[in-house]
């Protein structure tokens, strides 16, 4: 029998009315003569809630009770929903991420599936039952829960259909697929039919958070086709898979933008061999993922290095900063209201000048680069936060995505 995998995320079970629609589409599909597996997200803005209520309490909440706290809004989710289920006459279980076997390392907050066991999922939906999964949540080889980071219920549908071998993976979300850029800035965004793994790990890495750049990055390695659509309109929605010839090459597909970036400049660093490995050594061992770095022209033996943290990495990544700092004797500045803008295209390979367009549009616009990184089918520019909007409009204006 076909095994198909959905997840939900959080405005698709944002009420109870939501939640039996999705009870509906559920029980639809199991009698259709399919092997069901739903994954489910927190209501609403359960997660934010529960984040909000942490922070009143303590500046900085130990991280091992942050994920006792946060795996809770999955598992209210999936347990309503497989009441709703049960009302409709079918059969439905709700698992936690731990009770349906998703193992993880031991980095709370942050965590990575290091394996699943699919026996308890696999006798469940021999019996008849559609699985439902909380999700964005394991377990440690300690035996104490994890989170996998935001938007982690995205990798927990893509890990458990790589793992059941499911026949398809379908991500519902708020909007009906993936688009050429945000389309709550862009009100002329696109829908895109199909995006390759490649363009779509680019970008989810700079900030298209419709799938979370680690499910995309497991969707690659295992051979899962994901469609990102609508859980309320049933039309079709985006295909995200391997890049075919035939695929569209469009020099840009997308913009992506973040808005929470932050910049850290050490001043005056001296210029010798070590010092960069000394820096973003202590950075890693505090976890921070460092984004864009720029080591400066050295001048009389010293340089300025600076780099990027997303806004919720900043007070780890000071921290890390603060110890070296006072070893090396050097001074660091933050500056906190920075955001970064993207262009995304498999085309770009072969195509000279997108970069020089992009710098010429941001400029016409009248927005200073402060930061520039690339990658064959990506360019990236740090920027103002508060110009932000300005620039995704001018560069989906500038390499024409709403018509093309
Ligand atoms: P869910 O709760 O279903 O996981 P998310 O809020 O995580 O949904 O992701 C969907 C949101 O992603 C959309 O509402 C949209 O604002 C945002 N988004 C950002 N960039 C894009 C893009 N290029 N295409 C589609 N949605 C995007
Ligand atoms: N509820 C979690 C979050 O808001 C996980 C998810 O929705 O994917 O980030
Ligand atoms: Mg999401």
């Amino acid at each position: 029998m076909p095994v198909i995998v959905h997840k939900y995320g959080g405005t698709s079970v944002g009420d109870t009315d939501r939640i039996k629609k999705v009870a509906r589409r559920l029980c639809d599909i199991q009698r259709a003569g399919n092997e069901v597996v739903a994954v489910v997200s927190a209501m609403g803005h359960t997660t934010d809630e529960l984040l909000r209520m942490a922070h009143d309490i303590s500046p900085e909440p130990p991280d091992r009770e942050l994920d006792m706290l946060l795996s809770t809004g999955e598992r209210i989710s999936v347990a309503l929903l497989a009441m709703a289920i049960h009302e409709l006459g079918c059969k439905a279980v709700s698992l936690s991420g731990t009770q349906a076997g998703i193992r993880t390392n031991t980095m709370h907050t942050k965590a990575r599936i290091t394996g699943i066991d699919t026996r308890r999922m696999g006798e469940e939906l021999k019996s008849g039952k559609i699985v439902l999964v909380a999700g964005f949540q394991g377990m440690s080889p300690d035996e104490d829960v994890t989170t996998l980071g935001r938007g982690g219920s995205d990798t927990t549908a893509v890990a458990l259909a790589a793992a059941l071998e499911a026949d398809r993976c379908d991500i519902y979300t708020d909007v009906d697929g993936v688009y050429t850029a945000d389309p709550n800035i862009v009100p002329g965004a696109r829908k895109l039919d199909e995006v390759s793994y490649e363009e779509m790990l680019e970008m989810a890495a700079t900030g298209a958070e419709v799938l979370m750049l680690r499910s995309v990055e497991y969707a690659q390695k295992y051979g899962v086709p994901l469609q990102v659509r609508s859980s309320f309109t049933g039309q079709p929605g985006t295909w995200v898979r391997e890049e075919k010839d035939e695929m569209e090459k469009a020099v840009v597909s997308a913009v992506t933008h973040t808005g929470d970036e932050s910049k850290l400049t050490l001043l005056r660093v001296p210029d010798r061999p070590g010092i960069a490995a000394t820096i973003f050594g202590a950075l890693a061992e505090e976890n921070v993922n460092v984004d864009m770095i720029i080591q400066n022209v050295s001048e009389q033996g010293t340089t300025d290095i600076s780099f990027t943290v997303s806004q919720s990495e900043l007070a780890a990544a000071k921290h890390a900063l603060d110890k070296i700092s006072a070893e090396m004797g050097v001074s660091y500045i933050v500056g906190e209201q920075m955001g970064k803008v993207s262009i995304v295209g498999a085309g770009m390979r072969s195509y000279p000048g997108v970069a020089a367009k992009m710098f010429k549009t941001l400029a016409d616009a009248g927005i200073n680069i402060e930061m520039i990184s690339t990658s064959s089918i990506k360019v990236s520019c740090v920027i103002e936060r508060g110009q932000i909007e300005k620039a995704v409009r001018s560069l989906h204006e500038a390499f024409r995505l709403e018509s093309s």
